[in-house]
């Protein structure tokens, strides 16, 4: 008998045909013997139709509330799945996350899991009762309702496979594993058989959204083993784990792309000592990220500066740099219409010339490049947004990695 967490996401709960559809997949690992517990999604829009209302009310609103609204889709689903079990026969009841409890700090909207006591519900599993629980949410200090960011639900699962001890956990989505690149985008991405923590890490930071990047941090440092596959086939699916499991090493694994960057580019600064922290210092201040930087050589004692924010807190970061920045500029500039576009690979450690072949690829389809960052298994590219496809087909097939 195994231990296993399952998690179905937004499509895979999309409407009553198939969450009965799910309750079938659970029941099918109940009768093999397992102890299950299940977290789910809302259904697929609901929870970017919460979020609208909370805009509709006011634009800048209470994130406690926020929080409070969004929440409820994830109650829905789960509600509707353990009554799904139950027509099946299968003793089941739904978990809020303040039932368990999933302890989170106050970062309302983003909050982060401290703790989860996993014992009511491994004596309900203990009993054959399956748990299914409300992904997504916890609670917060002051009895408050948090949720966990968006594509939390991930991490819910993955956090309470560590909680529960899990022999497994499963991630059913609308694709049947990890890709070699978002294969909505690159028809010839490869499934991935594994690929290690670290890169799925990578990836997931870099905008693939088949993971949320806090579950795979999870994971890692927990060894959970986390495997990804489809609620709608019974294809093989990916398994994330440690690299000494994975025997063929390719030199890159995967393409990411990220449209939620914007660009601010400072014209004139001054190009003294202590420029950089007068720039930076005020943005870390306001809590706003700051990921690719590059500073051009200095022409007559004053450079320019660039550097990408978060799209979604482009208008703080240029409010900051206008309130609060003590450094003089000239002008300033920005620009929305930018995607990242990265490629990662742990066998970039030890080869030389990967990132040769991504500037390459891109030069011989004219995409112009405007920043560079890299990292010791990725390279990552600033590019007009226009060009994300052509990009991803063109790096795709640079490296080698379209499917036969
Ligand atoms: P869920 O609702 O099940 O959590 P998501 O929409 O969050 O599903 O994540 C699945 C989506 O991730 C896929 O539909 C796919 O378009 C996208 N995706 C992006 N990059 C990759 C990749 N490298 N491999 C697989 N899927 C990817
Ligand atoms: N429903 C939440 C979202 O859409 C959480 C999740 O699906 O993982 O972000
Ligand atoms: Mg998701």
């Amino acid at each position: 008998m195994a231990r296993i967490v399952q998690k179905f996401g937004g499509t895979s709960v999309g409407d009553i045909a198939r969450i009965k559809n799910v309750a079938l997949r659970v029941k099918a690992e109940v009768d093999r013997g397992n102890q299950v517990a299940v977290v789910v999604s809302a259904m697929s829009g609901v929870t970017n139709q919460l979020v609208d209302y909370c805009t509709q009310m006011a634009p800048l609103h209470d994130a406690r509330e926020y929080d409070a609204v969004v929440a409820t889709g994830e109650q829905v689903t789960s509600g509707l799945l353990a009554i799904g079990l139950q027509e099946l026969g299968i003793q089941a009841r739904s978990w809020a996350g303040w039932q368990i409890p999933i302890i989170s700090d106050d970062a309302h909207g983003k909050a982060r899991i401290e703790s989860i006591n996993g014992a009511a519900m491994i004596a309900e599993m203990e009993k054959g009762h399956v748990a299914v629980i409300a992904g997504f949410q916890g609670i917060a200090p002051g009895n408050r309702v948090s949720t966990l960011g968006r594509g939390g639900s991930d991490t819910t699962a993955v956090a309470l496979a560590a909680a529960l001890k899990a022999d497994r956990c499963d991630i059913y989505t609308d694709v049947d594993g990890v890709y070699t690149t978002d294969p909505r985008i690159v028809k010839s991405a490869k499934k991935l058989d594994k690929v290690t923590y670290e890169e799925m890490l990578e990836m997931a930071s870099l905008g693939a959204k088949v993971l949320q990047t806090r579950s795979v941090e999870m994971a890692m440092k927990h060894h959970v083993r986390v495997q990804v596959l489809s609620s709608f086939s019974d294809a093989r699916g990916t398994l994330v784990c440690d690299e000494d499991e994975i025997v063929e090493k390719a030199l890159v694994s995967g393409i990411a792309y990220s449209r939620d960057e914007a660009k601010v580019t400072l014209i004139g600064v001054q190009d003294a000592p202590g420029i950089a922290a007068g720039i930076f210092g005020p943005l870390a201040t306001a809590n706003i990220n700051v990921d690719m930087i590059v500073q051009n050589i200095s022409r007559d004692g004053t450079t320019d500066v660039t550097f990408t924010t978060p799209r979604a807190d482009l208008e703080r970061a240029l409010k900051v740099v206008k309130d609060s920045m003590k450094v003089p500029y000239k002008s300033i500039d920005t620009d929305k219409a930018v995607v990242k576009v990265s490629v990662i690979g742990v066998g970039m450690r030890s080869h030389a010339g990967v990132a040769q072949t991504m500037f390459k690829a891109l030069a011989d389809k004219n995409i112009n490049i405007h920043i560079i960052s890299t990292s010791e298994i990725k390279v990552s590219v600033l590019i007009s947004e226009e060009y994300t496809e052509l990009a991803l087909r063109a790096l795709h097939t640079a490296y080698g990695l379209d499917a036969a």
